[in-house]
């Protein structure tokens, strides 16, 4: 299995986040990335490639040009004005506030970026835009003929949508790899989205398209992160209408349900009748996940990656979220396994 990962994405390495009140260490963190990198290398995994530059052209197939552009100058136009300290955004536009676009940096932070968690800081731009690379470069992996391609993104990238960062999210670096299929010749994408949390900026993206299937199984939104989107009503709009499939599931939610509600997904990745599969790997579902209340046993990774790969499809995996560190890189590897022995 070829791997994808560049050192360049850990650059960005915000120090703090807010939760129930309290600043805190930030859970996406650098890391994150060792404790894969190790587990990889204790498993026999080759070593991972360092992909190609490969533009801005394939982001901004996804991402608004003015959103990328914020993105690349953020932090130089912050560090002028308020120097070293990492730039969060205070104020939103929600309904009421009205929805004109602003010009000073501190509210535009606040207009590309849904929530509290996803700073800007140095090297933000450069992490962000390198994870998304290795996405592509497994992307372009499976396109040449790969069975199955991993991409260790990190920062992840299932929150963030056409103009809007959030959920430790930048850059879509899973749309980002179907639109580069797509864009490749490869007819019909699906993503699968198997994080504990609803990937809404992937299924922003595609809600209208009948070329890319989006299927979801995560917390239900009525009390998990990102609250908003990815209820079972959304099936996708216009030319879209039935290329989104949602499956929320309560708290507490075991194995046996959960798989449960994977094969029913996977069917209807098959009814969609895709050429090639993006997963939106998030392994936050473990039962010890300190961002999760899913119960999945470390068992059951194996048995994700057998599934995924029982659709027979050339596949990209693209790492998302997953904060318990010390476990986090033995349940990556696990599905990767997984996958390679179906
Ligand atoms: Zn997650």
């Amino acid at each position: 299995m070829r791997i994808f990962h560049s050192a360049t994405q850990l650059t960005h390495a915000p120090a703090l986040e807010f939760s129930r009140g309290e600043a805190m260490p930030h859970r996406e963190s650098p890391v994150r990335v060792e404790s894969i990198l190790a587990a990889l290398a204790a498993a026999g995994f080759p070593s991972a490639e360092c992909p190609e530059d490969f533009g801005l052209g394939p982001l901004t197939r996804v991402h608004a040009t003015d959103y990328v552009e914020f993105l690349r100058t953020a932090w130089s136009i912050w560090k002028s004005d308020m120097g070293e300290t990492p730039a969060y955004p205070t104020a939103w536009p929600v309904p009421g506030v009205g929805s004109r676009k602003p010009q000073s940096i501190e509210a535009l932070l606040g207009w590309y970026n849904f929530d509290s968690g996803t700073p800007i800081v140095q090297g933000t731009w450069e992490a962000a835009k390198a994870s998304a690379m290795a996405a592509i470069g497994a992307a372009r992996a499976v396109q040449a003929g790969e069975r199955v391609a991993y991409a260790l993104c990190r920062p992840p990238g299932h929150h963030a949508a056409a103009a809007m960062m959030g959920g430790y999210c930048y850059l879509n670096n899973a749309a980002i790899a179907a639109q580069s299929l797509r864009d490749n010749g490869v007819n019909r994408v699906a993503i699968v989205d198997v994080d504990y949390h609803h990937g809404n900026g992937t299924q922003a993206l595609f809600y209208d398209r009948a070329d890319v299937f989006f299927g979801s199984l995560h917390a239900d939104p009525c009390f998990g992160f990102p609250y908003f989107m990815g209820y079972a009503d959304e099936t996708g709009m216009g030319a879209g209408e039935g290329t989104t499939v949602n499956l929320p599931l309560p708290e507490n939610t075991g194995e046996t349900a959960w798989m449960a509600a994977l094969d029913h997904l996977l069917k209807r990745v098959q009814a969609f009748g895709a050429d090639a599969l993006v997963v939106s790997l998030g392994v936050d579902t473990w039962e010890g996940d300190p961002l999760s209340s899913f119960l999945l046993p470390a068992t059951t990774f194996p048995r994700i990656g057998d599934r995924l790969a029982g659709l027979g499809l050339p596949t990209a995996i693209i790492q998302e979220g997953g904060y318990a560190t010390a476990e986090l890189g033995e349940n990556v590897v696990a599905v990767l396994r997984g996958f390679e022995a179906a």
